[in-house]
């Protein structure tokens, strides 16, 4: 068996503030996730789904939010630490798609500065990095501003050395 799916999702209330967290990228905003580490709803769920894909748990059992080494933390240090995890079992990622649901800010002007910095940060080549978003048409937490969610699936491959 070669290959493993892995699904994540997060979502992170938000507050007044000044810039977001998302995929690494520091995005000017007029608010802030309310979070133990940085919020970045998408890191988070790339993480999930990482795990998911070996039936590792989830990210709350590797980096636990009362544990104070994770307070403010870079998500991106925790998405490095996974991806040595997923390396160590003898998998690698053959492609990631993903969604980021917010009403605001507009996204569009940021998404292949997301892509390359995911890409750099996992290792892998540009064209297996997908990054949506989109907005709630006004509805909901996420429609009134009050909250940004993260949708991913990502495949895992058997790495042919690695048996
Ligand atoms: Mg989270």
């Amino acid at each position: 068996m070669g290959y493993r799916i892995g699904q994540g999702f997060d979502i992170h209330r938000l507050v007044d503030g000044e810039e977001i967290v998302l995929g690494g990228v520091h995005i000017p905003h007029n608010k802030t996730f309310l979070a133990h580490s940085d919020g970045d709803v998408l890191i988070h769920a790339i993480i999930d789904a990482l795990l998911g894909a070996l039936a590792l748990g989830d990210i709350g059992m590797h980096y636990p939010d009362f544990d104070a080494q994770y307070k403010n933390v870079d998500s991106s240090i925790l998405l490095k630490k996974t991806m040595e995890l997923i390396e160590e079992k003898g998998y690698k990622i053959g492609n990631f798609d993903s969604t980021i649901k917010a009403q605001s800010p507009k996204l569009e002007p940021h998404i292949s500065k997301i892509r390359k910095n995911l890409a750099d940060l996992m290792g892998i080549a540009i064209d297996k990095v997908s990054v949506k978003a989109k907005t709630m048409e006004g509805l909901g937490v996420i429609g009134q501003n009050d909250a940004i969610a993260a949708d991913v699936v990502l495949l895992l491959i058997k790495c042919e050395d690695k048996k």
